[in-house]
């Protein structure tokens, strides 16, 4: 029997072991609100991440998840400042190890996923995977933007026109009279 999720909803933590026996796809979307990492990130925390895992054991009987994930994020442009739909998609290609030996003996295309338990977090794991896949530097496409301040600025803005609130006699009037105070 395949497995099957009741919801579309990614689960957060899963079996590992059995998913991998079962050679389970689990496939489900969470938001991009939920990963505190890869939203500190980003301008907001807006947007859902898809999710697409399939769980099994290669022929040196280690426990695999291959996968891909998409998502499209909130970035600042780094030309105008402004956000900044950027679409990301990553692939990954997993196995579970519990040592460091079995880190180590992994070959290149895998990478290691050291567990502690038979339990795996699936929202660190898509986190981690979206983190690796975030572009060094966003941007929306050449020409379609400008660098802030490239406009004529408006004088009614400038902080000088702006008056000081506080009148100054009141300030000094309060020195004096908590000068006159006697004990
Ligand atoms: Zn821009």
């Amino acid at each position: 029997m395949p497995y099957r999720m009741p919801s579309q909803m990614l689960p957060q933590s899963v079996d590992a072991l059995k998913l991998c026996q079962q050679r389970a796809r689990v496939a489900g979307s969470l938001s991009v609100s939920v990963l505190p990492r890869l939203s500190g990130q980003l301008q907001s925390g807006e947007g859902e991440v898809e999710a697409e895992l399939v769980f099994g054991v290669d022929e040196q009987s280690r426990k695999t998840v291959a996968g891909k994930i998409q998502a499209v994020l909130s970035m600042q442009c780094q030309r105008c400042l402004e956000r900044v739909e950027i679409p990301v998609t990553a692939t990954l290609s997993l196995a579970l190890v519990w040592t460091d030996e079995q880190a180590a003996q992994l070959p290149r295309q895998l990478d290691p996923v050291l567990m502690e338990s038979q339990q795996l977090d699936l929202h660190s794991i898509v986190e981690e995977e979206l983190l690796l896949a975030l572009p060094l530097v966003a941007t929306h496409s050449e020409g379609s933007c400008e660098p802030p301040g490239s406009g004529i600025a408006n004088p009614a803005l400038d902080e000088t026109a702006v008056g000081r609130k506080e009148n100054p006699f009141q300030v000094l009037a309060a020195l004096k009279s908590a000068g006159k105070r006697d004990d």
